[in-house]
């Protein structure tokens, strides 16, 4: 039995906090990890229900931590990052890493596995809808626009950025380590799929029965070209629910120029230093189906370890400890 061996570190040297809310999220983040650590030196106190994995990428002692699997909504994303901070108290900048629903248009043309940042050049963060509150009417009653990443997070993906404009990203590079480390990983979809089973449907059509789309109406589907720049930045919205419907999804799209869906961020961008990177893995309507959440699941973490590249460790010693930030609420901003 893999029985999981005690950090050399302490507790207080790890600074990156890199959150996920899935057991895939959690397996790629474990396969993106240059080195593991194994478990906290310092227990983590009873109340604290997170699992954490320790381990380091390029120049940073990580924590990984994993939400508790029954608790997948923002109220818990909150709760998770008060308490991945009292145990580990030095850390100064977040990652949260998954995936999350895709909303595709001419102008944002978001495909299947694609990633997207939570930072945006002209909103500056992310949109976070509240679907439960939506009014008779059929507008939202709550949408709120959170901060930017923090400083050296927003400098690293400017880095990132040029980078991409001179080379490959890495992404692809990385899964095939990670697919080497761990073998078994190879069955399980993490490798990009084909590009045909990436299909946008007309946002009124619904899905017609069954797990994949195999019974869609063709002609439904809305053609696209095929499309050589992979990696666009754009603003994440986020709520509590799972967006299966078209008609909303066109609806964020159009008021906040949105291009990803996220579920588990909100509660935690709130006043969290940190960054959101989604791998798309759906078009947020009604033939959403998992294919692509194991690829997608790894090419944000791959993407997160490219971003960590830039970050200077430097920047990093300098910021507010997070525990310091958490809870301050001052970053907040809510329109209507
Ligand atoms: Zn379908």
């Amino acid at each position: 039995m893999e029985t999981l061996q005690q950090s050399p570190f302490s507790n207080d040297q790890y600074t990156v906090g890199w959150i996920c809310a899935l057991p895939i999220e959690l397996a790629v983040a474990k396969g993106t990890l240059d080195e593991e650590h194994g478990a906290p030196q310092t227990p983590t106190a009873e109340a604290d229900q997170n699992a954490y994995l320790l381990g380091r990428v390029g120049n940073f002692k990580v924590v990984v931590a994993c939400l508790p699997n029954d608790q997948i909504s923002s109220v818990s994303a909150a709760v998770v990052a008060g308490d991945i901070v009292s145990t580990f108290p030095k850390i100064r900048i977040g990652l949260l890493v998954g995936i999350g629903a895709g909303i595709p248009d001419e102008d944002n043309d978001s495909r299947l596995g694609d990633v997207v940042f939570s930072s945006d050049k002209e909103s500056g963060g992310v949109v976070v809808y509240d679907f439960g509150k939506r009014l008779a009417d059929g507008s939202f009653q709550r949408i709120s626009i959170l901060n930017r990443p923090p400083r050296s997070l927003s400098s690293a993906l400017v880095q990132l950025e040029a980078a991409h404009m001179t080379r490959e990203t890495h992404i692809s590079h990385y899964i095939d380590t990670m697919l080497q480390k761990h073998p078994i990983m190879r069955k399980a979809g993490y490798r990009r799929p084909a590009q045909d089973t990436d299909r946008l449907f007309d946002a009124h059509y619904q899905h017609s029965a069954g797990r994949t789309c195999k019974g869609c109406d063709p002609s439904e589907e809305v053609s696209r070209e095929p499309r050589q720049d992979k990696y666009p930045l754009w603003t994440i919205a986020t709520g509590d629910s799972v967006i299966k419907h078209a008609p909303t999804r066109e609806e964020l799209k159009q008021t906040h120029n949105a291009i990803c869906l996220e579920m588990e961020a909100s509660g935690l961008m709130n006043n969290f230093p940190c960054l959101i990177i989604g791998g798309i893995s759906d078009c947020a309507d009604s033939h959403k189906n998992d294919r692509w959440h194991a690829y997608a699941a790894a090419a944000a973490a791959g993407c997160a370890k490219e971003v960590l590249q830039y970050v200077l460790p430097k920047e990093v010693d300098l910021a507010s400890a997070a525990k310091d930030v958490l809870g301050q609420g001052t970053n907040f901003e809510t329109v209507r």
